[in-house]
């Protein structure tokens, strides 16, 4: 199996390339084609199987080929992940496999100045990573605004119920549109996770690996 068979276009396949990334791994071969067709998606994977290019992949691809050229840029993707650590690497991901296609990328985090974040923001930004602390703030100041978001990530939700995130976590996800794609990883499936799950994934394509 290659990149090429899951319909990656040619900007990607040249970073994925460039990353020296040779085949898909299990859970990108199970879950870009279904991203990619706008299907909801649960993935039970943790860190170090290739999770993030499997939902990075297919969003700078939807981002990039629906982009309406002219208009502002506006928050189309927003990923949300419990700690500072992978939001970086999630940003760091989608800077790297994006590279050729111009989207912008950011993400914000707890623990630092606002203001660097905030000018970001002011800048436009096409895809968002985010703790969600720092987002309540920032939401809470008008300085973000998650209308236009289409395609909604919710990265480690088991560790967001751990880490006491999962109330800020509903609050965020009231504030984005219904209609749009939700892709849920978590490694474990508690009550209050599968009850989550239930209530924002609408016929998800399952993922296990
Ligand atoms: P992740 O689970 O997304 O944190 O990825 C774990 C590690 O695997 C990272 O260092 C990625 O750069 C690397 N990786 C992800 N997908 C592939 C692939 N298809 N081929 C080679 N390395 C990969």
């Amino acid at each position: 199996m290659k990149f090429e068979n899951l319909n990656v276009i040619e900007p990607i396949l040249k970073a994925l390339s460039d990353e020296g990334y040779e085949a898909p791994s299990p859970i990108q071969e199970q879950s870009i084609p279904s991203v990619l067709k706008g299907r909801d998606l649960l993935g039970c994977a943790q860190t170090g199987t290739g999770k993030t290019a499997a939902f990075a992949v297919p969003i700078i691809q939807k981002i990039y080929t629906q982009k309406n050229k002219g208009s502002k840029r506006q928050i189309q993707s927003l990923i949300l992940t419990p700690t500072r650590e992978l939001a970086v690497q999630i940003e760091d991901s989608f800077r790297a496999y994006g590279k050729y296609t111009g989207l912008k990328y950011l993400s914000i985090f707890g623990g630092v100045s606002q203001n660097p974040q905030t000018d970001a923001l002011r800048r436009g930004v096409d895809v968002l990573i985010a703790t969600p602390g720092r987002l309540m703030d920032l939401i809470n100041q008008r300085q973000v605004n998650l209308q236009n978001v289409k395609i909604f990530v919710l990265d480690e939700a088991d560790r967001m119920l751990d880490m006491g995130f999962i109330h800020d976590v509903k609050k965020i996800i009231s504030y984005i549109p219904q209609e749009r794609q939700t892709l849920f990883f978590s490694a474990t499936m508690p009550k209050e996770i599968s009850d989550l799950v239930n209530s924002i994934l609408s016929d998800p394509v399952k993922v296990a690996v």
